[in-house]
């Protein structure tokens, strides 16, 4: 007998071709982050206190996560990236989380960050803040995620869960993500108010570890709430750019800048050191429930400024469908 080759019948996802790159990264001792966090954020915020506790239910309000907590397994990615935004968006360049979960040897694995929506489902161009809890055997994907776009009525922010338009897990363009199997345990929380500094909680957070870590790679992914106060975002456009955009004046003036109040929600990748694989080193996105959301910069009101967050360190950073050509406009 000879069995059909049924694999040429078989329908087969090509979006993703891209390779996959693999790195491991340095994974300190929590209470040793601790103190490493706690001195570089006095530096830039006057009220600070970071320590490691039991990670809170995460599918309780504000967050409403589809998993408890953020551990088993920790793991990042960077996937696509700004090349395929800028100059000239590259629409072909679609991901999907289920995909993704797989390429990062964590199937079933809980994903949270920052991204952006595939404009073959959405037909429109949008800042996507993935909460993904991607398919098992017996078990269908839970998309948690919310996006933001420009709403043609007002040119305001519209922010609306992903699931109640939409049906599938897939992305655009690019997406720096954190992994993990979405169980309870261990995390560092960081309580911050006041600042007194320049920097944002996440890259004071980021070059605070550099500073330390050095050449060593660490990797942190979470979320935090702002819970009192005012926060700078972007939002792209829901049309691309008709011209190529060059430098980041222009990418500025292509993006739609707001002011939104909290208590906004906060999920964040950050590398401490990239090493040596084009990574975006932050890249913070949020929601709110109160209708607005996007891509994170800094707190706009620093004297009332109150920050609360949950991070764990990362294991391993996985590159997906590198860019080969590469720039640095654009990463803020
Ligand atoms: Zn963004």
């Amino acid at each position: 007998m000879h069995e059909p080759d049924r694999s040429i019948h078989t329908p087969r996802r090509m979006a993703n071709t891209g390779k996959i790159e693999k790195a491991q990264l340095h994974v300190p001792d929590l209470a040793e982050l601790c103190q490493v966090l706690q001195s570089g954020l006095n530096k830039n915020y006057s009220d600070v206190k970071v320590s490691v506790v039991d990670c809170p239910d995460l599918t309780q309000d504000p967050f409403g996560f589809p998993v408890k907590g953020l551990c088993g397994q920790p793991r990042i990615t960077d996937v696509g990236g700004v090349p395929y935004l800028i100059p000239v968006a590259q629409l072909d360049k679609v991901y999907n989380m289920n995909t993704v979960s797989k390429e990062v040897e964590l199937p079933g694995g809980f994903f949270l960050g920052a991204g952006a929506v595939s404009r073959k489902t959405t037909g429109m161009n949008a800042e996507l803040m993935p909460l993904v809890l991607t398919e098992a055997e017996e078990r269908p994907a839970v998309n948690a995620s919310y996006f933001s776009s420009i709403n043609p009525v007002d040119e305001k922010c519209l922010l609306e869960k992903y699931s109640d338009r939409f049906n599938d897990c897939d992305f655009g363009l690019l997406a720096n993500l954190y992994a993990c199997e979405g169980n309870p345990g261990q995390v560092i929380e960081v309580r911050a108010c006041v600042r007194t500094g320049e920097e944002s909680l996440v890259s004071s957070m980021r070059k605070t570890m550099e500073e330390h870590y050095g050449e060593k790679s660490v990797a942190l992914g979470g979320t935090f709430v702002l819970q009192k106060g005012k926060a700078k975002i972007h939002i792209m456009p829901r049309e691309f750019s008709a011209c190529p955009l060059n430098t980041n004046e222009e990418v500025n003036n292509w993006l739609k800048h707001f002011e939104v109040s909290a208590p906004l929600i906060f999920q964040t990748v950050m590398v401490s050191k990239d090493p040596g694989l084009d990574l975006r080193v932050e890249h913070t996105h949020g929601f709110s429930h109160h209708g607005e959301g996007g891509h994170y910069y800094i707190d706009t009101t620093p004297d009332t400024a109150e920050y609360l967050g949950y991070f764990l360190p990362a294991e391993f950073v996985y590159r997906i469908d590198r860019p080969t050509e590469t720039h640095d406009i654009g990463r803020d």
